[in-house]
């Protein structure tokens, strides 16, 4: 009998295995599409200084609308677009679209518009051998200036091989700048910090939540300010959503947020009234 239930579980679990790769390869063919049937737009969050409110960034972050399964959240997706190689098709199109729409806000909004733009690099892109021309060339197109370009990585990547850095590197000598995303999440720590290329540490949400109740989080976001300043890093946290966290950020000299407090990620349109609607 343990002999067949074992057999049973073997089979369920062959199974579960099966419907999991079919719904992947229907999650992978879906997205082909998607890219090429303009199902993919782009959504953006502004990034405020926390000294004076001003808007000083807005980060690019991608959506998608499913034709039946309505909005996906990047969460859902952006895995499965690494898997299958898929990232650079999507990583190209938010890139171009994000550029596109910062150009766009520069002349229409002049010195209101946001002076920089983030975008999220994910992993499956940074081996790819064109990804720098590619880079240089949406810059080139769009006429940016290079400087107006931030790209983010994880600390994941960012301390991974020699080659990783190397490329890294490489992509700042275009002149964009390197923020750190989702800080505190991964491996690497304040010590290894100054070993990477990076200009910006992004403190993420989970630190963020917790101030207004942990004063061990207090304690650590503290020092992260602390050292990144010592290391001349910008610092902006994530996920801000009340005021009171605002304000610890700010009286710690954290430079900049980014959060639902200030707004939410917002469609073009959005964006233009929220930024009209600031004195
Ligand atoms: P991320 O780069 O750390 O982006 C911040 C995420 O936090 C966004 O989720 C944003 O909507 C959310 N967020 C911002 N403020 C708040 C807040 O106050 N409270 C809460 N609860 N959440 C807040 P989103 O857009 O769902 O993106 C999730 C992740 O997916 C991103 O994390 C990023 O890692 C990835 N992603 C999004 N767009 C792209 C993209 O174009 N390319 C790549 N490679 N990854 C992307
Ligand atoms: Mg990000
Ligand atoms: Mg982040
Ligand atoms: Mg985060």
């Amino acid at each position: 009998a343990a002999k067949r239930a074992g057999g049973n579980r073997a089979m369920e679990f062959a199974h579960a295995l099966r419907e999991q790769a079919r719904q992947r390869s229907a999650t992978e063919n879906e997205l082909r599409r998607a890219v090429h049937a303009d199902e993919l737009f782009v959504v953006y969050q502004p990034v405020v200084s926390l000294r004076n409110g001003r808007v000083e960034a807005v980060e690019a972050l991608v959506r998608w609308r499913h034709p039946v399964r309505g909005l996906v959240s990047p969460v859902d997706f952006i895995g499965i677009a690494e898997e299958t190689g898929l990232i650079v098709e999507v990583g190209a199109f938010v890139l171009r679209e994000a550029c596109r729409q910062f150009m766009r806000w520069q002349r229409q909004h002049g010195t209101r518009a946001p002076a920089l733009m983030a975008v999220n690099l994910s992993r499956g892109q940074l081996p790819h051998p064109s990804l720098v021309d590619d880079v240089a060339a949406i810059i080139e197109a769009t006429g940016m200036r290079p400087g107006q370009l931030q790209l983010e990585v994880t600390e994941s990547m960012a301390a991974q091989d020699a080659a990783v850095q190397t490329r890294l590197r490489d992509l700042k000598r275009l002149g964009l700048t390197l923020a750190l995303d989702d800080f505190g999440t991964g491996y690497s720590s304040l010590a290894s910090l100054h070993q990477l290329p990076v200009d910006v540490l992004k403190i993420d949400r989970s630190f963020v939540s917790q101030l207004e109740t942990s004063r061990h989080h207090r304690v650590l976001v503290e020092s992260t300010v602390r050292v990144a300043q010592s290391l001349a890093l910008r610092t902006v946290a994530e996920g801000i959503e009340t005021e009171a966290q605002a304000g610890m950020l700010a009286a710690m000299q954290c430079d900049k947020g980014q959060g639902y407090h200030f707004a939410r990620p917002l469609g073009v349109a959005e964006f233009d009234a929220w930024l009209q609607a600031r004195p």
